[in-house]
């Protein structure tokens, strides 16, 4: 037997190394309580302890880590956004990911291949030409292609699909691509608990304490914690959750649906995605094909996978992309959006002085996770609203000034 064998058989720890700190007893106060464990509530704990030197943090999950919509998404990071405020702060997290396998010393696998969204009427290519030139004049590279470019890129995709809509052009957004997203999640947590945050799984949220107009304290299923601030980074909860804090939110909830094939050779480079056929598909680099659409057309708390939702974006899946006929479908699942009427997130104060919302992400917030996290941890320390996020406060549903980003969200998440 090699020696290297024995040794390590004899002398090799006999317990894989925690990637988090072992739990601790629940403390009777925070300096800030951040309600939910997925991508953002971890990202702001993370920035408030590296950036801010804030380490009296607690990250209070009533699940598991990122069990939530974190690790259920499928992973689409692009900045190809309409509104120039949007593109700005969707850039932004684009940089940041870009960084972010480095900054965490934690491997996120991105993968810049490109998104493209497929014009299948005029109306689309008129839509296009005015988002490329928004994403142009904001730094951001979208330029509009024509089919023949399309075939070169995908040479897979049928560009006469059923000829019920064909393929005019497209949206092409090299710096789109997709992550690892659980990866994202367990890296922003182990750097935040290397800086004294503590994460504390299994442990919900069920009231909050307003005295005099200012949040002191949430209640939990393991006792009553003291704060001095809260960040609510509960994503398909957010209603529910804000209802505990005396806020009334314009969310209406959805579930939302993807599934995954079993891996195949490598057919398709970039993300491809038809706001059309109401389908997007990206191949890992695993090889299996990720597949999702809008939400379901009702809303619900639930994260029931339907027959009717497989079957459609089945049927789109191969009106485009005749070659995956034979493709066994793997996993389906769903998890819960809270859509906002203008398709944008609400991020910032609110009436309850101490309270901050991170909310309202819908189908499209795993791609914000670190622009976000960044933007709450600077607003949590300073008390100031940072510019990039000024137009997403919760205030403007009162006064109507909407960030209207329906068309650019749509089925391409
Ligand atoms: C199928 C699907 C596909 C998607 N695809 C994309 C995509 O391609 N690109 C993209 O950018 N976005 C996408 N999204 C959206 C994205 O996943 C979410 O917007 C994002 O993950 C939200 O992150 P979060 O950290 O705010 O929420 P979550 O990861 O959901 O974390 C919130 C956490 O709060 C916890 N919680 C709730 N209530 C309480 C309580 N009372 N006390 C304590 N904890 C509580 C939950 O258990 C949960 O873990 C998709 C979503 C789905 C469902």
């Amino acid at each position: 037997m090699p020696i290297a064998l024995i040794r390590h058989a004899l002398f090799a720890p006999k317990r894989p190394r925690r990637h988090l700190p072992a739990p601790t007893e629940l403390k009777r106060s925070y300096d800030v309580v951040i309600v939910g464990g997925g991508g953002h509530g971890l990202a702001a704990a993370y920035y408030l302890a590296r950036y801010h030197g804030i380490r009296r943090v607690a990250v209070l999950e009533k699940g598991y880590l990122a069990s939530g919509n974190t690790a259920r998404n499928t992973a689409v990071v692009r900045a190809n956004y309409v509104t120039p405020g949007s593109v700005r702060f969707y850039a932004e997290s684009v940089k940041l990911f870009e960084n972010l396998s480095a900054e965490l010393d934690f491997n996120i696998l991105f993968s810049q291949r490109g998104q493209l969204t497929l014009a299948h009427t005029d109306a689309a290519m008129r839509g296009f030409r005015l988002r490329a030139e928004v994403n142009r004049r904001c730094g951001v590279e979208s330029v509009m292609i024509g089919s023949g470019e399309i075939a070169k890129l995908v040479p897979t995709l049928n560009l006469v699909p059923a000829e019920r809509y064909p393929v005019l052009g497209g949206l092409w957004h090299p710096p789109g691509g997709i992550v690892r997203h659980d990866a994202v999640a367990w890296g922003y947590a182990r750097r935040a608990a290397e800086r004294g945050v503590e994460i504390h799984q299994r442990t919900e949220v069920t009231a909050v304490h307003v005295d005099n107009g200012r949040v002191v304290a949430v209640q939990t299923n393991r006792g009553r914690v003291a704060c001095g601030a809260v960040v609510q980074a509960v994503a398909g909860s957010s209603s529910l959750v804000a209802a505990l804090a005396g806020l009334r939110l314009p969310i209406v909830t959805y579930p939302l649906q993807a599934m995954v094939t079993q891996p195949l050779k490598p057919f398709v480079d970039p993300l491809v995605s038809s706001p059309q056929f109401h389908v997007y598909i990206s191949q890992t680099p695993r090889g299996d094909v990720v597949i999702g659409g809008g939400s379901d057309p009702y809303p619900l708390y639930g994260t029931r996978a339907t027959l009717d939702l497989k079957e459609s974006l089945i049927q789109h899946t191969i009106e485009l992309f005749p070659c995956l006929a034979g493709a066994k479908l793997l996993r389906q699942w769903a998890g819960i959006a809270d859509m906002t009427p203008d398709y944008s997130p609400i991020m910032g104060k609110t009436e309850v002085a101490g309270y901050y919302l991170d909310a309202g992400w819908g189908t499209w917030g795993f791609k914000a996770t670190p622009i976000c996290g960044k933007a709450m941890a600077e607003l949590v320390a300073t008390n100031e609203t940072p510019g990039l996020i000024g137009a997403f406060g919760v205030d403007r549903f009162r006064t109507f000034r909407l960030v209207n980003e329906m068309g650019a969200t749509a089925a391409s998440h």
